[in-house]
């Protein structure tokens, strides 16, 4: 190890998304490398590393850390280190970039021989295994509890030097995944998501009951529940917990989401209880066709169907179907951005696409669900791991400066909130 490790912060610096830290400890390592959405779905990138790396190294597949690694392959390679179910979800996902970017005819800034290649170069690589990547640095993956694969990992340089980067993670067990894994050893210096920080979410299993009555509601009085979903986790979680609280009313499937849930399927390790998910996701119908999706329009149901924040996918076919049906109501279950239309239609009950407004007939309500850790939780995290060196990254930057207030509060000295291009000392 060289005598000054150093860490660049290449986006997500006081900011939501594009995600990627480029540590140089000699061996230079880039952890995550995403996207992130502006306005009008254009894709923002982070900074590009200014060096050659010697490993990529991806804590789990949403396009904010997994986005931009594709592009990193036009012209060069790189030994990339993930799970084995990360490696298939965001290969999904990077297809998907592909398949977005022919049908909007722009160029998605690489193409399927960039993915082959990721693929050769992929060193998938389960939760609590020890791997020397180079000479000087050892990796271990800890389970991130956010979403199927999701890690974090843990890099030792040299004898005893130890970084902790948490990716999104969430320490609470929910339907598809046991809490976080905490326990991680001495940590000297922590790189932590703070997108919750100013915050915590409501008891999940009083949430989860509310929504399934709601959603049996709408079904009782002979409406359609809508329920928007992003393909990986929500989707299949939505369906878990409907079936749980034995709501009556079929369950049409649509969008992505369907993919998700094979490979979910394929890993079972990966998953609390897999067998009731498979169960449960058994007794959805899966929509493959036009002939399906009109089906879905013949009787009152449940609809789970992408895009989560409607930009995009199946679910813009069934509001415009069912968007004057003052029985029917829209069930949103997570995080809506700004600029998306599920936001402007949460906020002005109006259908906005392109330059159309329609007036919405339907209910709309919102369900705080959150695949990430809330703000006791990450506090309760950091007083664990007590590390001598805190980075937050992954944040609003005015709820990043609540956040660093806390963890101050709690006596640790060194939490910093690098901008954009920064670089700092690692340790
Ligand atoms: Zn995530
Ligand atoms: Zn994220």
């Amino acid at each position: 190890m060289i005598k000054n490790p150093s860490i660049q912060f290449l986006g997500a610096a006081r900011e939501v998304g594009r995600s990627g830290f480029l540590i140089d400890a000699g061996d230079k390592l880039l952890l995550d490398y995403g996207v992130k959405f502006g306005q009008n779905n254009q894709i923002v990138e982070p900074l590009r590393p200014k060096t050659n790396l010697d490993a990529i190294i991806l804590s789990h597949a949403h396009l904010d850390h997994s986005g931009n690694i594709p592009k990193l392959f036009t012209d060069s390679n790189s030994l990339t280190y993930l799970t084995p179910p990360t490696l298939e979800l965001s290969n999904l996902l990077w297809e998907d970039s592909l398949k977005i970017a022919g049908h909007n005819g722009v160029h998605a800034g690489f193409s399927r021989d960039e993915l082959h290649r990721i693929h050769r170069y992929s060193f998938p690589v389960g939760y609590k295994r020890k791997l020397h990547i180079t000479q000087d640095a050892t990796l271990e993956f800890l389970d991130a509890g956010h979403i199927l694969g999701s890690a974090m990992p843990k890099l030792t340089f040299g004898k005893n030097k130890t970084l902790l980067y948490t990716g999104d993670f969430n320490p609470m067990e929910t339907r598809l995944h046991n809490g976080a894994d905490l326990k991680a050893g001495k940590i000297d210096s922590l790189i932590i998501e703070s997108t919750y920080g100013n915050r915590n979410h409501p008891p999940r299993k009083e949430l989860e009951k509310v929504f399934a009555e709601g959603v049996q509601d709408i079904i009782d009085r002979d409406g359609w529940a809508l329920i928007p979903c992003f393909a990986i986790g929500r989707g299949q979680e939505v369906i878990d917990i409907l079936r749980s609280y034995n709501v009556e009313g079929d369950i049409f499937y649509d969008g992505m989401g369907q993919k998700a849930a094979h490979i979910m399927l394929n890993h079972p390790d990966y998953l609390r209880d897999s067998k009731h998910l498979k169960k449960s996701l058994k007794s959805a119908f899966f929509v493959r066709s036009i002939r399906d999706r009109k089906k879905a329009l013949k009787k009152p149901c449940i609809i789970v169907s992408s895009a989560g924040m409607m930009q995009g996918g199946p679910i813009l076919f069934y509001t415009r179907k069912l968007r004057l049906d003052s029985n029917s109501k829209m069930f949103f279950t997570g995080y809506q951005a700004d600029g998306t239309i599920g936001k402007k239609l949460l906020d002005t009950k109006k259908f906005v696409e392109e330059k159309t407004q329609l007036d919405v007939g339907f209910e709309v309500e919102k369900y705080d669900f959150s695949a990430h850790a809330q703000k006791d939780g990450m506090l309760k995290a950091i007083d664990k791991w007590n590390p001598e060196k805190i980075f937050l990254v992954h944040g609003d930057e005015e709820i990043m400066f609540f956040f660093k207030d806390c963890i101050k509060e709690m006596g640790f000295k060194n939490v910093e909130m690098p901008k954009q291009g920064q670089t700092m000392k690692l340790f």
